[in-house]
């Protein structure tokens, strides 16, 4: 593990391994003074424990000119009565988020509604939730997880997608599969929201943060919009935003770019100011120790910011949006 740690090539993943064990985050749930100190640095990251939260910040950014999605945090529900409580936590989330802006998007795992438990169930809960949103104008945006899960989540997102107009899919560019499941994708009409992938998997079916990477994620963009189908551009990743604006990929009014919460808000305000339209994903809930310690293991400077907001918490809005 020492020389793991000494070579920053494995930083992230190493990070990523340590928030993902199980133990780590019972312990980690289990310790309420370590919870409520942590609390106030993922607060950089997530609008807080309650629905209230991410509404109050989905005004201010509404206001200031972003679109919003909106994700309650949770994956890996193990029962049928749990599931059902998310999905009627998702319906009032749309009710009230439907008040401040009639046409945005609602984000899950489909784990947090039935995948864990059955294929059917996932399909029959996405299915409840879309119809549910169609009322409002609003848009579903699944995400998508770990490696062993992606050929079911694309299953039950093609299902439903064969009666349902408001659902999309995130694609990882990082898995090497990816390049041939984005043809399948382009079949149905749903927006494809294109990420990195914030899983570490096997070298045998993934890239690695790297060149090569970036150059498959641009690959990915120029076949998704020479399609002219709608594309989500998710990444803070300078490089390839710079190369997006640069290769006119955001000249069309069906491309966009979407950030995390609390990460480069200044990068997704220049954009904005550029006249492009811009997203961000607000998280709220009691289950963000894994959102937390993703943001902290993707760029690990983020661990200095960390104490710096546990110190002070209240200089946190100052880095914002507006
Ligand atoms: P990276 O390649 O990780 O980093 C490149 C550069 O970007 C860094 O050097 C730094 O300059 C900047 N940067 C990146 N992250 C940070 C940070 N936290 N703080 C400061 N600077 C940073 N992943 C999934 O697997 N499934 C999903 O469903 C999913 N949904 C997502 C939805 C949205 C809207 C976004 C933005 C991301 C989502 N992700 C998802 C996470 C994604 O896969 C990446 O893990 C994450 O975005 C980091 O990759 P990157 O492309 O931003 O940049």
């Amino acid at each position: 593990m020492m020389s793991m740690l000494n070579d920053v090539e494995n930083i992230t993943p190493t990070l990523k391994m340590i928030a993902r064990n199980k133990l780590i985050q019972e312990q980690f749930y289990e310790r309420s003074d370590l919870y409520e100190l942590l609390l106030k640095a993922a607060s950089r990251y997530i609008t807080g424990e309650t629905m209230q939260g991410a509404l109050n910040t989905a005004k201010e950014l509404f206001s200031a000119g972003y679109k919003f999605s909106i994700e309650f945090m949770g994956e890996d529900t193990t029962t049928e009565k749990e599931c059902e409580l998310i999905k009627n936590e998702f319906f009032t989330l749309i009710e009230h988020s439907a008040k401040i802006s009639t046409s945005e998007s609602i984000c899950f795992d489909l784990s947090n509604i039935g995948l864990y438990i059955n294929q059917s169930l996932a399909i029959d809960n996405l299915i409840d939730i879309a119809n549910f949103a169609k009322k409002y104008n609003y848009y579903l945006m699944i995400s998508m997880e770990e490696s062993a899960k992606t050929q079911a989540i694309l299953d039950v997102y093609l299902e439903a997608a064969k009666t349902c107009n408001n659902v999309g899919i995130t694609l990882q560019a990082q898995l090497f599969r990816s390049l041939n499941d984005v043809e399948k994708l382009l079949e149905v009409p749903g927006k494809i929201r294109l990420v990195k992938g914030v899983y570490d998997e096997s070298n045998d079916i993934s890239f690695r943060r790297s060149h090569e990477l970036n150059q498959r994620y641009l690959q990915l963009i120029d076949i998704i919009t020479r399609n002219k189908h709608p594309l989500t551009i998710a990444t803070h990743d300078p490089v390839i935003i710079d190369e997006v604006v640069e290769r006119g990929y955001l000249d069309t009014d069906n491309t966009e770019i979407e950030m995390l919460h609390g990460v480069t808000p200044q990068k997704l305000k220049s954009i904005k100011d550029q006249g492009y339209a811009t997203r961000v994903y607000l998280t709220y809930g009691t289950k963000w120790f894994l959102h937390f310690c993703h943001r902290l293991a993707e760029y690990p400077p983020n661990i200095y910011q960390a104490i710096t907001d546990c110190l002070h918490p209240n200089k946190i809005k100052e880095t914002y949006y507006f």
